[in-house]
C-alpha cells in the first residue's frame, strides 16, 4: 500500500496555531460581540500590512469581496466587464448578479492569466459594437500569479476602466515587490479555508487606498447603511466577516510568510524534478507565486491523473470547463473555439499537492509516481 500525499493538511496547520487560536476564541466567548467585534478592525488593520494599502474592508467571502466594489462603483446594465473564462465561477457571476455583461477574454498558456493583447482586442469589439460601454476589467491572480497588471494598467487607463484584481488565490505573492491586493483600483481576497491564507468557515476582504470607494464598501457591507444601520442611504447587502473567522486570520497571519516560503521550496522541488516529464508552471522575472495551486500540464491528463490516484498521488483539475462554455453562460453565445487557449488548457491541465505542511518523502513520491507514467501511449 501506497501511503496517500495530502492533498491539503488542515490538520497539520491547526496543530501549529491551537495553543494561541484557543485564546483568542475564549477572549471572543467573554466579549460576545460575534458581529464586528474588536478583533475584526485588529484584522483588517494586520492585513493592510500585509498588503501595503491603507483601507481594507473585510466580507463574508471572496465572492462579496468582488461583490462589494462592482456594486460601490455602479457597476451595472450596459456595461462591459472583461474578464478571464480561466477562473472559478465567482469572478464572473459577480458581474452578472449586477446585471452588468461578462466579456471573456482568451489566457495566455504560459501564465493561464488574461492575455492582455486580447484585452486591448476585447475592447476594441465591444466599442465597434456599440451596445455595451466598457467600464471595468477583472484580471484574476490565478493560482497565486498576480496578472500583468503593468500591461493591463495602460489599456485600462486609455479606456477609463475600472481595475479589480481578483486576488482570491494570490495573497502572500508579489510583483516587483508589490504585494498581491495592492494592484489595480481595488483587489479582492477569498479566506475560504483551502486558499493560502484561510479561515475556519467563509471570509473575504477588499483592498484599496480610495478611501471614498472604501466608505461606500463598508455602507454596503451592511445593507447600504448611513450613520447606522437603520439609516439606509443606498442598496447593500449583508456581507460581514464572523469576528470569530477574524480571530483564526489573526493567527494565520503570524505564521503566514513562513508557509509562502515553504511553498515556494515545493514549487522549486517540483521545478527540479518534474520539468520535462510535465510541463510545469512559468513564474516571470520579477514575480513570486503564492502558489495557491500547482497547476501543469499534460497531452494524457486524465490517464495520468488516472495512474497517480494508484500511486497515492490526489490531483485536482482547476478548472475543466472554462466559464464561456458553462450552461450558466450559454445565453452569450461564445463558440466553440472561441477562447482557444482557455479551451486547450481545460483538456490539458491538472494540480499536484502543494501546501506547507508536505514532508521531503512526500515529494518524493510524487515525482516518482509522475516519471513512472508510462508516457508516449
Ligand atoms: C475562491 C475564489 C473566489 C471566491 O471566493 P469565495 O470565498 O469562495 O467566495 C473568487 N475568485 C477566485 C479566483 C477564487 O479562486
Amino acid at each position: 500500500m501506497t501511503e496517500q500525499v495530502p492533498f491539503i493538511d488542515l490538520h497539520a496547520q491547526l496543530a501549529r496555531i491551537r495553543g494561541p487560536l484557543e485564546e483568542r476564541l475564549a477572549a471572543i466567548f467573554e466579549h460576545c460581540r460575534f458581529i464586528m467585534g474588536p478583533e475584526i478592525a485588529e484584522m483588517e488593520a494586520s492585513l493592510a500590512e500585509h498588503a501595503g494599502v491603507s483601507q481594507v474592508v473585510s466580507c463574508s467571502s471572496g465572492t462579496d469581496a468582488l461583490l462589494l466594489p462592482l456594486m460601490a462603483r455602479g457597476i451595472g446594465p450596459g456595461d462591459a466587464v472583461f474578464t478571464t473564462p480561466f477562473t472559478f465561477v465567482a469572478t464572473a457571476e459577480v458581474i452578472s448578479l449586477t446585471g452588468a455583461t461578462p466579456v471573456f477574454v482568451d489566457i495566455r498558456e504560459d501564465t493561464f492569466n488574461i492575455d492582455p493583447e486580447r484585452l486591448g482586442e476585447a475592447i476594441g469589439r465591444v466599442l465597434a459594437d456599440g451596445e455595451l460601454r466598457p467600464a471595468a476589467v477583472i484580471p484574476v491572480d490565478l493560482f497565486g500569479l498576480p496578472a500583468d497588471y503593468a500591461a493591463i494598467d495602460s489599456i485600462a487607463r486609455e479606456h477609463g476602466l475600472f481595475v479589480i484584481e481578483d486576488a482570491a488565490q494570490s495573497f502572500g505573492a508579489r510583483c516587483q515587490g508589490r504585494p498581491a491586493g495592492s494592484f489595480g483600483h481595488v483587489a479582492a481576497t477569498s479566506f475560504f479555508p483551502a486558499k493560502p491564507l484561510g479561515c475556519y468557515g467563509d471570509g473575504g476582504a477588499v483592498f484599496t487606498d480610495d478611501g471614498k470607494l472604501a466608505e461606500r464598501m463598508r455602507s454596503i457591507r451592511v445593507h447600504g447603511e448611513g450613520r447606522d444601520r437603520y439609516e439606509n442611504v443606498r442598496i447593500g447587502v449583508n456581507a460581514r466577516m464572523d469576528t470569530i473567522q477574524a480571530a483564526v486570520i489573526l493567527e494565520k497571519l503570524k505564521i503566514f510568510p513562513d508557509e509562502i516560503a515553504r511553498r515556494q521550496e515545493v514549487a522549486d522541488h517540483y521545478q527540479a524534478t518534474l520539468d520535462g516529464a510535465v510541463r510545469v508552471p512559468r513564474v516571470p522575472d520579477g514575480y513570486q507565486s503564492s502558489w495557491a495551486c500547482y497547476s501543469v500540464l499534460h497531452d494524457q491528463r486524465d490517464a495520468l491523473v488516472a495512474h497517480l490516484r494508484e500511486h497515492g498521488v490526489p490531483t485536482a483539475i482547476y478548472y475543466p470547463i472554462p466559464l464561456h462554455q458553462q450552461q450558466a453562460y450559454r445565453d452569450l453565445g461564445y463558440a466553440p473555439g472561441s477562447l482557444p487557449v482557455a479551451e486547450s488548457c481545460a483538456k490539458r491541465i491538472f494540480s499536484l499537492p502543494i501546501h506547507a505542511y508536505l514532508s521531503e518523502q512526500h515529494l518524493e513520491a510524487v515525482s516518482e509516481a509522475v516519471h513512472s507514467f508510462p508516457d508516449g501511449f
